[in-house]
C-alpha cells in the first residue's frame, strides 16, 4: 500500500528538516511549503492525505491557511494538524474551531508527532458520521438507535445531552474538541454557549461512566478529548 502524502507547512528550516527526516523515515511522502501562500498554491494539486501546518508563518498565517483549506470543498476533508507554541492557547482553540483536527506544541518529540500523524490519518480514512448507529470503544458501547450506553455490559443512564457529548467524543477518539464545538454539536449554533455548562456535562458524564470516566480527558486551556488508547 502506498504511504500517505503529507504537506508540511513550516518556515523554519531546522524544524522543516526535523519533520522531513522523521516522516520520511516512516516512508510518508512529503511536500514542503515555506509559507502559507505556497501551501495554498500547492494543496489543491498535491491533494495530501494530511497537512502539518505551522501557525506562526510570515504572510498568511496558519489560521488563515486552515480557514481557506476548510472553506474549499475540494480540500475541506483533508485533516490538519497545527504546529504551535504552548503559549498560543487562543490560537489553538481558534484553529480547532476553524476545522483543524489536532495540534502539536513545539518543541515536540518525534514520537509524539508521529503518533498524532498516524491517529489523524486513521480518523481521516474512517468515514465518520455523527449519526453512526453504533460506537464501541474501551468497553463502552453506544447504541444510538436505542439511545443506550453500556460500560462493560452494564447499562448506564445518561441524559440526552450527556449521551450526545459522549457519542461525539467517543466516535472520534484522540480528537480534541473545544467547548464551543461540543455545545455546537449538541445543541446547534443558537444555543447559548457557556464554558461552564459544558464542564458540568463532562463532570456528570464522567461520574456516570465510573471507572471508564478516565477516558474523557481534560485538555487544559483547550477543551476535551476521548482517549484513543488505554
Ligand atoms: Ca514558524
Amino acid at each position: 500500500m502506498e504511504k500517505s502524502k503529507i504537506l508540511v507547512v513550516e518556515d523554519e528550516a531546522p524544524i522543516q528538516e526535523l519533520l522531513q527526516f522523521n516522516l520520511e523515515r516512516q516512508k510518508y511522502r512529503i511536500q514542503l511549503a515555506d509559507s502559507g501562500e505556497q501551501a495554498l498554491e500547492v494543496v489543491g494539486t498535491y491533494m495530501p492525505d494530511l497537512i502539518l501546518l505551522d501557525i506562526m508563518l510570515p504572510g498568511a498565517d496558519g489560521l488563515e491557511v486552515c480557514k481557506q483549506i476548510k472553506a474549499n470543498p475540494k480540500t475541506a476533508r483533508i485533516p490538519v494538524i497545527m504546529l504551535t507554541a504552548l503559549s498560543e492557547e487562543a490560537d489553538i482553540v481558534t484553529g480547532l474551531e476553524l476545522g483543524a483536527d489536532d495540534y502539536v506544541t513545539k518543541p515536540f518529540s518525534p514520537r509524539v508527532l508521529l503518533a498524532r500523524v498516524k491517529a489523524a490519518l486513521r480518523r481521516g480514512a474512517t468515514k465518520f458520521s455523527n449519526d453512526d448507529d453504533f460506537v464501541s470503544i474501551h468497553g463502552i458501547d453506544i447504541d444510538s438507535a436505542r439511545h443506550k450506553v453500556t460500560v462493560n455490559e452494564e447499562e448506564i443512564t445518561l441524559t440526552s445531552t450527556e449521551f450526545k457529548v459522549l457519542r461525539l467524543m467517543a466516535s472520534q477518539p484522540g480528537r480534541v474538541f473545544t467547548r464551543y464545538q461540543i455545545v455546537d454539536a449538541v445543541h446547534g449554533e443558537d444555543y447559548p454557549v457557556t464554558d461552564r455548562s459544558v464542564d458540568v456535562q463532562i463532570v456528570g458524564l464522567r461520574k456516570k461512566l465510573g471507572e471508564a470516566g478516565r477516558f474523557v480527558e481534560t485538555v487544559r486551556g483547550i477543551g476535551y478529548r476521548f482517549k484513543e488508547t488505554e
